[in-house]
């Protein structure tokens, strides 16, 4: 299938095609779809969008889409984006492509393993810094000596990276410069990716794009009701997954002539899960849509006119104590979602939409409120993730 309606604009941008040619599946999740009034009438339909089924890549996930736009500045000549976010004075182009991708994350990040298995594929070197001070997934952990060696950083070794472990208030933690420093010392160029992706100048067109690959899914499926998924759950982490949704939507309903400047003209509600207590909801708001503005820029949006905060819709009642550690409700979410729909989902970030999204439809916060007899499409999607299951031998 291919994708339609991508505007020349955006059509245009380059892009290193890592996922799989077909749309990653979207399919149903009826164990979980609450019990219908007859079977004319579902209310509440749910799918599941299979991010981590998109690439052939290890563990795939949600982090190889955002670096498909990515690649062309890394196998450039004279990349543009390499150097460390934190570092005032970037020490300009480099001379030559990228010889080694570098990046950060928490003890069991799957984005590192993205970067790294992209690298590898590409013939470069992968450098990964993992926090010890990031969430609560190894002060949760009863052998702590077993979360640091398995799931994730266990594919990372087998994927050859070097791995460097930063303690907590490690000075690189801040500021990887001395690292990349450091790495061109010794004849490499580095590449820096920010944590997530989300931080790079490119990081959103590849949820802006998925949008695109969403609303044409959405024609397939045959839905019921207004045709379209209502209400979308994802992951907000470090947020430009959400970013370039909103960003991607946006451009549908605009292309499609509604006047995106109100927020009234939507069709879809987004809503991000954010699964971490450490910064307030306003902080990820503001991010969010800084990602979204400067996504939609790029793609032929009015950045500043056409996505407002009110486009952005985050969900903080769901983090529980930790990033990285999951309570009680959580849990019953992890063992839900395998035990009626045989579907595994991760202990960071999916389990926590999948608890939120529940919530929701069970108790009613989905409910079409002007149209109550019309039938609500709901789509979780599965951002991956799953290998980090390994590291949590005592969720279950
Ligand atoms: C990184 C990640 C997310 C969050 O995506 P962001 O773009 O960082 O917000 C969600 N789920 C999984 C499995 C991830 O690895």
């Amino acid at each position: 299938m291919s994708i339609p309606l991508l505007p020349e604009t955006f059509a245009q941008i380059p892009r290193y095609k890592i996922l799989y040619s077909n749309p990653s599946p979207i399919h149903p999740l009826a164990s979980i779809s609450p019990p219908r009034v007859s079977p004319h009438h579902p209310l509440i339909t749910i799918h599941a969008k299979r991010e981590d089924h998109s690439s052939p890549l290890a563990c795939a996930g949600n982090k190889y889409r955002k670096l498909e736009y990515i690649v062309p500045d890394i196998l450039s000549q004279t990349p543009l984006y390499h150097s460390h976010e934190n570092n005032p004075t970037p020490p300009g182009p480099l001379q030559g492509a990228a010889t080694t991708l570098v990046t950060e994350g928490a003890i069991q990040s799957n984005h590192t393993v993205q970067v790294v298995a992209l690298a590898r594929k590409l013939g470069l070197q992968a450098l990964i810094l993992l926090h010890r001070g990031t969430g609560g997934g190894l002060a949760a952990a009863s052998n702590k000596e077993a979360f640091q060696r398995s799931g994730n950083v266990q594919i990372n070794h087998l994927l050859g990276a070097d791995v460097r472990v930063c303690e907590y208030g490690d000075p690189l933690a801040r500021d990887a410069t001395p690292l990349l420093d450091e790495l061109r010392e010794a004849g490499q160029n580095p590449y820096w990716i920010p944590g997530g992706a989300s931080l790079h100048p490119l990081g959103g067109l590849g949820y802006a794009r998925a949008a695109f690959e969403i609303a044409a899914q959405e024609e397939e499926l045959g839905l019921g009701g207004s045709r379209r998924f209502d209400y979308i759950f994802v992951a907000c982490g470090s947020g430009s997954t959400v970013g370039g949704l909103v960003a991607g939507f946006k451009l549908l309903e605009k292309i499609k002539g509604l006047d995106v400047s109100k927020t009234n003209g939507e069709t879809r509600k987004l809503v991000g899960i954010l699964n971490s207590p450490t910064k307030p909801r306003e902080y990820h708001e503001k991010r969010v849509l800084a990602f979204a503005r400067r996504a939609g820029e790029l793609i032929g949006l009015d950045g500043e006119r056409d996505i407002r905060v009110e486009d952005v819709r985050l969900d903080d009642r769901f983090v529980g104590t930790a990033y990285g550690v999951l309570d009680g409700e959580s849990k019953q979410a992890l063992e839900t979602m395998a035990r009626t729909e045989g579907m595994v989902l991760d202990p960071v970030y999916t389990t926590k939409v999948a608890r939120g999204m529940m919530h929701w439809v069970n108790k009613g916060e989905v409910a079409g409120s002007d149209k109550p007899l019309e039938q609500v499409n709901v789509l979780f999607i599965h951002t991956g993730g799953q290998a980090a299951l390994g590291a949590y031998a005592d969720v279950i």
